[in-house]
């Protein structure tokens, strides 16, 4: 089969889980709509260690306001999301929530070709790339398991949260450089702290 080009004169298939209807409105500014839905998340929506993944259910409210130069969507959606733990590697799953505000216009500027916005296909509009960059965004760049993830040890790769807090590999200096450690000991003359030396001034005003 072959595939359409994706242009202004292409049209939503209102069946598509993102495309919503702004029929209901009657182009009447001041009038609105709300709608909640649970859709399968696009492919793709990943970055790095984390993604939402491909079919998961995205719930979504999304309300619809009439304004004089097209419809304005509010958005909120909720997604889950897998990955590894930036420290760990552990399997991870969380809900990433976002919201996101979009003006989609009845009929965009002569030849902009709806470059710089969204626009209205008809009653109808899709959703997919205002909610897609709103759900990239709000991905994080370093996810944890846990907030106090420990990770992995630089010595041995186990992961700590499972080995356990006694695990240790002996001293952190190497045998071999224990001697200069001592030497440097020696070498680095130790000053006494002037600690008896009176400082009182403002003294009385931090408190
Ligand atoms: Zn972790
Ligand atoms: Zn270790």
């Amino acid at each position: 089969m072959a595939q359409l080009p994706r242009n202004s004169s292409s049209r939503l298939d209102p069946r598509g889980p993102l495309v919503f209807s702004t029929h209901a409105l009657g182009r009447a500014p001041g009038s609105e709509h709300t709608e909640t839905r649970v859709a399968p998340a696009p492919a793709e929506l990943r970055v790095g260690l984390v993604g939402v993944p491909d079919g998961a259910e995205l719930e979504l409210t999304v309300r619809l306001d009439a304004v004089a130069e097209g419809v304005l969507v509010t958005a909120t959606a909720r997604a889950p999301v897998t990955g590894e733990c930036a420290r760990c590697l552990e399997p991870l799953a969380q809900q990433v929530e976002v919201r996101f505000q979009e003006l989609f216009e009845y009929s965009p500027g002569v030849g902009s070709d709806a470059a710089d916005g969204y626009s209205l296909d008809g009653d109808l509009l899709d959703i997919e790339p205002a909610l897609r960059d709103a759900l990239v965004l709000a991905l994080p760049l370093a996810p944890l398991c846990r907030d106090d993830c420990p990770g992995l040890c630089v010595d041995c790769g186990v992961q700590l949260a499972k080995a356990g807090p006694e695990h240790s590999h002996g001293p952190a200096i190497d045998p071999r450089w224990a001697g200069l450690q001592k030497l440097q000991q020696f070498e680095i003359p130790q000053f006494e702290t002037p600690t008896d030396l009176p400082d009182r001034s403002g003294q009385d005003m931090n408190r």
